[in-house]
């Protein structure tokens, strides 16, 4: 037999498949085998993405796989890692790298996970006798049979009880009073899950009606519109029951599992062991353990971030899309996936249903998908208050007048508030107050920012310097602090509400994954204010916060981004749906200083149809997405020339190939990041395939021709 395997490079000059010749002795190899292949010189990891009987070249010639390894893909998933490669412009390997199992390093050296097998031993009914009678034993030995009385245990913690080692185990199996096997154990990240509990909650006629239009059967795009509290996890829940009941798998995609704890144990709680949870801060042989579980039909529902996108679900008849607006859905790094595209894609050749549920829908979900509505909270209570505070006309410091008032009332009733500030950090720019001059990254065309320790930092590459004395240029000591983030407003705060308790929640303050700690300080506490980046909008519930504020509301609006009033819009809506959950009620004040900007507007009044009326009709008009597709091109390199002029040969590779209805824009600079010059190309389109194969195929052309040298090059199909 003959296995087709794209070895699993990261360079995109090799792409397979190739043929190997697999022998008899090999076993059960097929489609989503993962074997280990001579490759050159090398071992390298290969998918097998085919099989045939023969091969065009001679057999001789063929090399036979080192290995199998353990754990295979599932077919359709080696299908779906394909098409990753190419929908964006990436490679077939890199596509198929996210589709395997956890814990295999691409190179054959790389230590890879594998089963945790332990011996179990067990007491005969004559080495049970034995213990009574008097039977020549040895203390250890006695001591074993003691410690089986009770029932099998794992030589481990004989080893640790009784003081056992191989030998004596040995020594009793030999004699018949113990008998020993391999048992594979499972790896467990969190505490295990504990039975199936119903919470007898009978649903509301707007979540039966949703529900029912889920249940309905076949593939369907349902966007499951509905404010925080509306009870779209409740709707979530009983739909992957449904999927259950009908003898389907089920997968639900939450943003980041860190900010969504609650979410993944409903599910627990709900459903105990047939929940399987896979996400990257899992130790590797947990992950594993988990993705065997779900490959092998044992976890019928698995619950993780995007990449869970690709969990083995036999059958999925369900994916839902939890806060579908959220950013982290789009990978970053090549291959850059959206995993929403990805869900759509799976969903339709699975026939299962795609739910995408969110308060503030994205313009293209709101357009595309069939809308199902919660209107209202499952608690009754209305939304809270929106108020938008004019920061234009010299208001001294980040906090208006009205601000702190409303901030001393909470601290006077003994009351919790949060205030979000998306900028970390002291102050985000120092400028000579005599010259002008502006302390900028030497690798980076960025501002240094002022943290609290006394250190200029790069936010783009980590450089650090001290604080100046004195201005390099003119020798002046005045130098001025421009621009607030959240440390210098959690001092501001601690100055103002003193001794009221301060929370700080921002990537410096949780480093190494300490959200869950400072959020559950917050939560614990009987007042306080927890300040902090967009991470304090999102997935926790806290009912007892009476007032949200919202600072620098249209920092978003002034970059350059199509989504910039999306974004400010879910925000804004988001850090409002935060507040007034409880007995008593609740307020948001939004300081801003484009108080009329459409997104602000509609936000203050919880409006999410009309501001999506308004996006759809500027979206339209100036031919963004959902009304054409982007494809952003971007190269990089430590010499300006070089990229600049890579960057003109991509364009004409990629005009040469392009029909007439399509704009290819730039080459534009980009700032300069980690001392690399950066020059973009924007495509937009409405013909989706056309515009990426050309794409694909000039990154092809440029890389077998050379055409890149010293220059990286990065595709970014549907950009956010
Ligand atoms: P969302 O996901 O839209 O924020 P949830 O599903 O979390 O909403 O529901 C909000 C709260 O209301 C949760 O505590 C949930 O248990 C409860 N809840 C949801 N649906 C119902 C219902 N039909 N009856 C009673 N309580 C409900
Ligand atoms: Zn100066
Ligand atoms: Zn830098």
């Amino acid at each position: 037999m003959i296995a087709k395997v794209e070895p699993l490079l990261t360079t995109r000059s090799v792409s397979g498949p190739f043929d190997y010749r697999v022998p008899e002795s090999m076993g059960q190899v097929g489609i989503g085998s993962v074997l280990v292949v001579p490759f050159g010189r090398r071992r390298v990891v290969g998918v097998v993405v085919d099989l045939a009987d023969r091969s065009d070249l001679p057999e001789a010639r063929l090399a036979e796989p080192v290995e199998a390894l353990e754990a295979g893909v599932p077919p359709e998933l080696v299908e779906l890692g394909r098409w990753v490669g190419e929908e964006y412009c990436s490679t077939p390997a890199r596509g198929l790298g996210l589709v395997l199992p956890p814990g295999i390093g691409t190179g054959a050296d790389a230590r890879r996970v594998r089963p945790l097998v332990e011996l179990e031993v067990e007491a005969t009914e004559e080495g049970i006798a034995a213990t009574a009678g008097g039977g020549r034993l040895g203390l250890r030995q006695r001591a074993v049979l003691r410690a089986l009385a009770a029932g099998p245990k794992l030589a481990r913690q004989l080893a640790a009880t009784a003081g056992s080692d191989r030998a004596t185990l040995r020594r009793l199996e030999a004699r018949g009073l113990i008998t020993t096997r391999e048992v594979e154990r499972r790896r467990h990240h969190r505490s295990p899950a504990v039975g199936a509990v119903r919470d007898g909650i009978e649903l509301t006629g707007d979540q039966r009606r949703a529900l029912g239009a889920i249940a309905a059967g076949g593939h369907r795009e349902l966007l499951l519109h509905g404010v925080t509290g509306s009870g779209k996890t409740e709707v979530y829940l009983e739909a992957a029951r449904t999927a259950l009941d009908r003898g389907r798998g089920a997968i639900v995609l939450v943003p980041e599992i860190a900010l969504t704890p609650q979410t993944m144990d409903r599910f627990r709680r709900r459903f105990g062991d047939s929940v399987a949870l896979l996400h990257s801060r899992m130790p590797a042989g947990a992950r594993y353990d988990e993705w065997r579980r779900v490959r092998s039909g044992e976890a019928r529902i698995c619950v993780g971030p995007r990449s869970a996108v690709f969990a083995p679900v036999r059958d999925p008849g369900l994916i839902v899309i939890d806060e579908e607006n959220d950013s982290s859905y789009k990978q970053e790094s090549d291959p850059r996936y959206d995993a929403r595209e990805v869900a759509r894609r799976r969903a339709t050749e699975a026939g299962a249903v795609l739910l995408c549920g969110t308060a503030t829908p994205r313009p293209e979900s709101w357009h595309q998908l069939e809308r199902l509505e919660l209107p209202s909270r499952v608690d009754g209570r209305r939304l809270p208050p929106v108020e938008v505070v004019d920061m234009r006309g010299g208001v001294p410091g980040p906090l208006h007048q009205r601000t702190r008032e409303a901030f001393a009332e909470v601290a006077a009733a003994g009351g919790k508030a949060i205030l979000l500030i998306n900028r970390r950090g002291w102050s985000t720019h120092l400028t000579c107050r005599s010259c002008g001059h502006a302390w900028e990254c030497p690798d980076c065309d960025v501002s240094l920012i002022l943290h609290r320790d006394g250190a200029l930092r790069c936010h783009h590459c980590g450089h650090a310097e001290p604080k100046p004395e004195s201005c390099p240029e003119c020798s002046s000591v005045t130098i001025a602090r421009v621009g607030a983030g959240t440390q210098k407003v959690e001092a501001e705060l601690s100055e103002l509400l003193a001794p009221l308790e301060i929370f700080r929640l921002d990537s410096d303050s949780a480093a190494g994954g300490r959200h869950a700690d400072v959020l559950s300080r917050f939560e614990r506490a009987s007042t306080g204010v927890l300040v902090g980046t967009q991470m304090v909008a999102k997935g926790h519930d806290f009912p007892d916060v009476t007032l949200s504020v919202i600072l620098d509301a249209d920092g978003a609006l002034r970059l350059p981004n199509f989504r910039s009033e999306e974004r400010t819009f879910a925000l804004i809506t988001q850090l409002a749906g935060r507040s007034g959950r409880g007995e008593a009620g609740g307020r948001v004040l939004v300081q801003a200083l484009a108080t009329g900007a459409p997104s602000i507007r509609h936000a203050a009044r919880h409006d999410a149809a009309g501001f999506l009326a308004d996006e759809l009709d500027r979206r339209r008009a100036l031919r963004y997405p959902p009304f054409s597709h982007l494809i952003e091109v971007a190269l990089s390199s430590e010499n300006e020339e070089r990229a600049e002029s890579a960057a003109g040969r991509m364009r004409e590779l990629i005009a040469e190939r392009l029909g007439a209805d399509q704009d290819l824009l730039g080459p534009a600079p980009l700032f300069r990041v980690r001392g690399r010059h950066r020059r973009r190309l924007l495509l937009k389109s409405e013909q989706r395939r056309e515009a990426v194969e050309a794409v694909r195929e000039s990154v092809a052309e440029a890389v077998s021709g050379r055409l890149l040298r010293d220059v990286a090059i990065s595709v970014d199909v549907d950009p956010q």
